[in-house]
């Protein structure tokens, strides 16, 4: 690679990875991270749990001290966006005006949260993705307070079950009739709702938001049915869409960027890594966007391990992670492609697994509480999936 070396677009997880898999691997050229935030890259997950909760501070979320980007000859830009990609002249623009030429490009921009329109220019509204969203909404979660998460997806829920930790009144306004039914199903959906209704959460359910009234900040929301529910503070907890709007007019624009299993995507020398990334699955033999915390991390070491011509490894199953009310739940597997779910244990005493199985295989399992069933499940999901690859294979032999 010449001077130009490795650029890297987002300084995220994916983005710290692949910088530091490069230098690990003996990889000596140039480094440049260029992201849109001013600090350098941190850890997102405790952004719902503990820095939310005030036991960790905003210095402890940093991936690495600031020296060991200087002792690594790694360069942030920080606080500076791409804002077109020009594969041709192999140069990304930034917003600023500047072009910065690469040798081999990462994409790793990862996630912006989705936005609710209706709330847009209310000041006590807030997102959480970053960890100047935290620190704001830290600020406001004060005992007594009464806050309404929009939302009941895994950051929603964190977020709820954090602030009732600080002693929040907190509301969540769900549009499912059950929260998580279209990945998790019923049963396990199920199971959230009544853990946040006995931790105190008031959980308003096939409710969709219509509106707000206040001026300047949000006092009521205002549900489709008429209700309306009163807080200081709201979070919008509806999802995440892959910022890759910098990609436009580029091969690669339209959603999250389809690459191989080792992250390269169809432009030369261009690779993608995390939430920004669909790599393909070699299980189901389809493109699989994840947006969890392992996938990045091991996408970002991947993409460099293909920079330098390295075989990364067939990728694992994703998988992840939630806290809420001190309980570890964990996820393994594609549990979409689930038709049948049984539950092990005893969800009442919050100690269970949930075992998704297709056609009598195992696709993906849940636990609570339970970390070994977790690993064990992560082996035979495998096993089932490449055990099933090779029938095909001999069927159509
Ligand atoms: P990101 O971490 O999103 O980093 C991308 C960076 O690129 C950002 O800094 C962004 O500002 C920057 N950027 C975007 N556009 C541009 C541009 N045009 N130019 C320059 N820079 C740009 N996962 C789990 O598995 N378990 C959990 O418990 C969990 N908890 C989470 C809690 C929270 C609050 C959040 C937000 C996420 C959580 N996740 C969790 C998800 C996990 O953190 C993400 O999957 C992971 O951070 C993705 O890493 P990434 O490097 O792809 O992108």
């Amino acid at each position: 690679m010449d001077a130009t070396g490795v650029l890297i677009v987002g300084g995220g997880l994916a983005a710290q990875r692949c910088a530091e898999t490069l230098r690990a691997r003996g990889y000596e050229g140039a480094i440049r991270i260029v992201c849109g935030e001013a600090e350098p890259p941190y850890d997102r997950p405790p952004l719902s749990k503990e820095l939310l909760g005030g036991s960790v501070s905003a210095g402890e979320v940093a991936y690495r001290p600031r020296e060991w980007y200087d002792d690594n000859a790694v360069e942030l830009l920080l606080g500076r966006r791409a804002r077109s990609l020009h594969p041709s002249n192999r140069s990304v623009d930034l917003e600023d005006g500047e072009a910065l030429s690469y040798e081999k490009l990462l994409i790793a921009t990862g996630s912006h949260a989705r936005r609710l329109p209706v709330l847009d220019g209310f000041d006590n509204v807030h997102a959480l993705r970053t960890l100047e969203d935290a620190r704001c909404l830290h600020a406001q979660l004060k005992p007594g307070a009464r806050l309404a998460v929009v939302g009941a997806g895994f950051i929603g829920q964190e977020v709820a079950a954090t602030a009732r930790g600080l002693g929040v009144e907190v509301t969540i306004i769900e549009a499912l009739d059950v929260p998580l039914v279209p990945i998790l199903g019923q049963r396990v959906g199920s199971w959230f709702a009544q853990l946040h209704a006995e931790e105190g959460v008031r959980l308003m359910l096939s409710a969709r938001l219509e509106g707000a009234r206040g001026n300047g900040r949000v006092e009521e929301l205002v549900l489709a049915d008429g209700r309306r529910v009163g807080c200081d503070t709201v979070v919008v907890g509806i999802g995440v869409a892959p910022a890759v709007g910098w990609l436009h007019g580029t091969s690669l624009e339209g959603g999250p960027v389809r690459t191989d299993a080792a992250g390269r995507t169809a432009l030369p020398d261009v690779f993608a890594a995390g939430d920004a990334a669909a790599p393909f699955e070699p299980r189901f033999g389809q493109y699989a966007h994840t947006e969890h915390w392992g996938a990045a991390a091991r996408q970002g070491a991947a993409a460099a391990q293909a920079m330098l011509g390295i075989y990364p490894g067939t990728p694992p199953l994703p998988s992840f992670w939630s806290d809420q009310y001190g309980l570890r739940i964990q996820y393994v597997g594609h549990a979409d492609r689930a038709s049948d779910t049984v539950i092990e244990g005893d969800p009442d005493a919050r100690d269970f697994a949930a075992l998704f199985s297709r056609e009598g295989a195992p696709v993906a399992a849940l636990a609570v509480g339970r970390p070994r069933t977790i690993a064990q499940m992560r082996r035979r999901i495998d096993e089932a999936y490449w055990n099933k690859g090779k029938e095909t294979e001999a069927r159509a032999a």
